[in-house]
């Protein structure tokens, strides 16, 4: 993981690569476990928390695509957004009257291509209010 604040990028879109699904374990919340549950066995549990298992290199449920796009869990729809509450000028966002800092992981495959960054980033963001009040 190498986090740049999101200013150095001018766009991101999932270009479906499949990096993140294969580089890094996925982490668990109660509400990714609830919803994941009708999956089956397809968690694994690790000293400090619940992970998707892995199946050979990469996340169980990576084909050609996500199969579970629809349901995927938190960490998923965030990456590679992260969230934090302190940074610098080029980390600052502001939306709905609250200043957050957001940096990106450089290795995702999408950043330089696809819609204005500051728009996927509200977008994610109200998807954050909606479904949880602090991000
Ligand atoms: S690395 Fe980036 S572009 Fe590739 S699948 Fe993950 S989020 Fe999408
Ligand atoms: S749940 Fe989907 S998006 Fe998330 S790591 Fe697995 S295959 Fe990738």
């Amino acid at each position: 993981m190498e986090l740049a604040p999101y200013s150095e990028f001018k766009r991101w879109r999932c270009i479906h690569c499949g990096y993140c699904c294969g580089e890094y374990d996925i982490s668990l919340g109660y509400e990714d476990e609830r919803i994941l549950r009708k999956f089956g066995s397809i968690f694994s549990y690790g000293k400090i928390g619940v992970y998707l298992k892995r199946k050979g290199d990469k996340c169980i449920f990576r084909k050609s695509r996500c199969k579970i796009y629809r349901f995927r869990p938190v960490a998923c729809r965030k990456y590679p957004f992260y969230i934090r509450n302190s940074g610098d000028e080029k980390s600052e966002f502001l939306y709905n009257e609250k200043c957050y800092h957001i940096f990106v992981d450089r290795n995702c495959r999408g950043l330089g291509v696809g819609e204005d960054i500051e728009k996927a980033i509200v977008r994610l963001l109200r998807w954050i209010e909606r479904h949880s009040p602090t991000p």
